[in-house]
């Protein structure tokens, strides 16, 4: 069957694979669709259409944006976008300036308590050729792990940059109506990512009647309870289930979600998702 992965990270963010080569990847597995999804940014698509139009896979226009709603965070998915449109491309300019300034404040935090790290080592950790730094808490973590003050990145986010960590701090404060109202602006469908990992689910219908489009029922991180029961929020609901990988690549020796190619959904959904774009 043609399989489809909607959510992988590039170099672009905090995945460690360039654009290109996560098609590439993606071309080897199979796969005739794939979604470069990296935080706030589409800067990556150019790269992985190219490679896609040579190897024959299709490079879906795909953003994650960060939003908060009643204190949770929580990550909308974007297809089918024009990262041209103003109103979008304003909006994740923005997104990436407070990404920005959060990472200059983790950064005050962690050296107020004698952990000495400098933006540009921080933006040393990103690799590639954007000349645009888009670096975040995974590259921060990064440095932690390297300087053996934890042991891995869940260590990192567990006592430094996660939501109880000593040196979190929130900035973002865009609303999943802001982010979808925008993303449709600019043509696009909303669905949110990795519902699973909020224990929020009574969220899910609020931002169903903005006007979301999908639900990424299959997730890495998903029980197969979550699957089931989500499954059946996504039916109840009018929303077009939704499958990714969350692909980051390897970092600190680790795999965070899962590899490319592991949780996919036929390309009927993809199809499906066009048609709800072109409406
Ligand atoms: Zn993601």
């Amino acid at each position: 069957m043609m399989r489809a992965d909607l959510h992988s990270h590039t170099t672009m963010s905090d995945g460690t694979m360039s654009p290109g080569a996560v098609v590439e990847l993606a071309a080897e597995l199979g796969l005739v669709a794939v979604a470069v999804t990296d935080h706030d940014t589409t800067e990556g698509y150019l790269e992985a259409h190219e490679v896609g139009e040579k190897l024959g896979v299709e490079v879906i226009p795909a953003v994650e944006m960060s939003t908060v709603l009643d204190g949770q965070a929580i990550d909308i998915l974007a297809y089918f976008v024009d990262s041209n449109q103003p109103t979008f491309r304003q909006l994740l300019d923005r997104q990436r300036n407070t990404r920005k300034e959060r990472n200059r404040l983790v950064l005050e935090k962690l050296n107020q308590m004698g952990i000495d790290i400098t933006m540009q080592e921080v933006e040393s950790k990103q690799e590639g050729t954007s000349d645009q730094k888009n670096v975040g808490r995974v590259h921060i973590g990064q440095i932690l792990v390297e300087r053996g003050l934890v042991s891995d990145l869940n260590e990192a986010f567990d006592k430094y940059l996660g939501v109880d960590g000593v040196a979190f701090v929130r900035l973002n404060n865009t609303t999943p109506n802001e982010a979808i109202l925008a993303i449709k602006e600019a043509g696009g469908v909303a669905v949110i990512a990795h519902p699973g990992l909020y224990h929020r689910d009574d969220l899910i219908p609020v931002i169903a009647e903005i006007g979301l489009t999908g639900l990424e029922v299959h997730h890495p991180d998903h029980t197969e309870e979550d699957k089931v029961r989500y499954e059946a929020l996504a039916e109840e609901l009018n929303l077009i289930p939704t499958a990714g990988s969350d692909y980051h690549g390897v970092r600190n020796g680790q795999m965070h979600h899962a590899i490319l190619g592991t949780c996919t959904t036929p390309y009927s959904t993809v199809e499906r998702l066009r048609a709800a774009a072109n409406k």
